[in-house]
């Protein structure tokens, strides 16, 4: 017996902004599950720019994905059958699936399956409990080495990662947490609603002269999200000893693997003494366990929420990613697709 669903293809490569039009609707016949395989129900879908990279030709941290291939993302799917004993009919998985309604599955991308909690709603997996949190967990205390005291700056502060890292920032004692983001009423929703204490509109504000205003002594710590010009614009303000975290660069697009112009004001990190450097959450993975255990604490006192931007239906996947381009999120990203029976 075999399961009609719709599925997402790659139609062409963008070479910039990501649509619609790079895509392709279409059904597909899903199998019965063999051996070590699942048949999913697709529930969510969670939305990263790093998908945007899978797209392109050339070196990844993955295979990009071939014209024709479905469409891959984050997923929680509902098991339906399974011929892999770790996972049986009912249960609710977390991991890599492809835009369709129906899916057979094995276990073996880069992050293993896991096993959900129905204790929480099921989008916190993605929101509050989702990689982004980790993200900026470990960008801060490991690369940021965050201190008491610090003023720390973000870019990308009404997205998930960011808005995250705000909050994160104030819980480790940051003494003012200063967030960039796009438009009077995102900077309005950062300070209102997030945890900043400050906010710069990079599409409005003289940035250089509004990080200067905001951090009189400079910047201890820069959590970027962005680079670019305001990557720029913090170099020229940073404070001695000051780290700078090379967390993304969504102002790129991620249009492809021919790299963006460096950042000019590079050399005020010799006359800071200050540090830039990057990192992938993936290198962190064996500390997973005792981060979620801290933002399980932080989100039991209150501390720790992240909002979520759900739009629903399968058929908006590509306009759903669209948006993390064009800033039509708060928070983190999610697609709704159906319920679990
Ligand atoms: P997100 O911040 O929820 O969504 C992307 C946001 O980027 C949009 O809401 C938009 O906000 C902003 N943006 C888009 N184009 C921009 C531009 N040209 N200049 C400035 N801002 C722009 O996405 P996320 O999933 O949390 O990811 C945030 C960053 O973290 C990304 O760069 C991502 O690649 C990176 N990341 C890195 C790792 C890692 O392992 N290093 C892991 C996860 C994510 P506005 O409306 O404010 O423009």
């Amino acid at each position: 017996m075999t399961k009609e669903s719709r599925q997402w293809t790659l139609k062409s490569r963008p070479t910039g902004l990501v649509g619609p039009e790079h895509f392709e609707l279409g059904t597909t016949q899903v199998p019965e599950p063999g051996e070590g395989e699942i048949l999913v129900k697709s529930l969510y879908f969670s939305f990263d720019p790093t998908q945007r990279g899978w797209l392109n030709e050339g070196p990844g941290y993955m295979d990009p994905i071939q014209i024709g291939a479905p469409m891959i993302g984050s997923g929680l799917g509902q098991v339906l059958a399974s011929g892999d004993p770790e996972f049986a009919p009912g249960d609710i998985l977390n991991g890599t699936l492809p835009w369709q309604d129906y899916a057979v599955v094995k276990n073996e991308g880069m992050l293993p399956f896991t096993k959900v909690s129905t204790d929480f709603p099921l989008t916190w997996n993605f929101s509050v409990f989702g990689i982004t949190t980790l993200t900026a967990y470990f960008g801060l205390r490991e690369v940021g080495e965050i201190k008491e005291g610090d003023v720390v700056l973000i870019s990308g502060a009404a997205g998930a990662t960011g808005s995250a890292a705000a909050q994160l920032a104030k819980i480790h004692g940051a003494s003012k947490v200063i967030g960039v983001a796009g438009g009077p009423e995102k900077c309005k929703w950062i300070v209102e609603e997030g945890a900043c204490d400050a906010a710069i509109d990079y599409k409005n504000d003289d940035l250089a002269a509004k990080v200067a205003e905001l951090a009189p002594d400079g910047v201890d710590l820069f959590y970027d999200n962005t680079g670019g010009p305001i990557l720029d614009a913090v170099l020229l303000n940073l404070a001695e000893g000051a780290r700078v975290v090379v967390c993304g660069g969504i102002a790129s697009g991620y249009s492809g693997w021919e790299m963006p112009e460096g950042p000019k004001n590079y050399l005020f990190l010799i006359l800071k003494s200050a540090k830039m450097e990057g990192f992938l959450l993936f290198t962190y993975a064996p500390k997973f366990g005792e981060a979620m255990a801290d933002i399980g604490k932080w989100v039991q006192e209150g501390k720790l929420t992240v909002a979520e931007t759900i739009s629903e239906g399968l058929e908006n996947a590509p306009a759903t990613m669209q948006g993390l381009f064009t800033g039509k999120n708060k928070g983190k990203t999610i697609l709704k697709v159906a319920d679990p029976d």
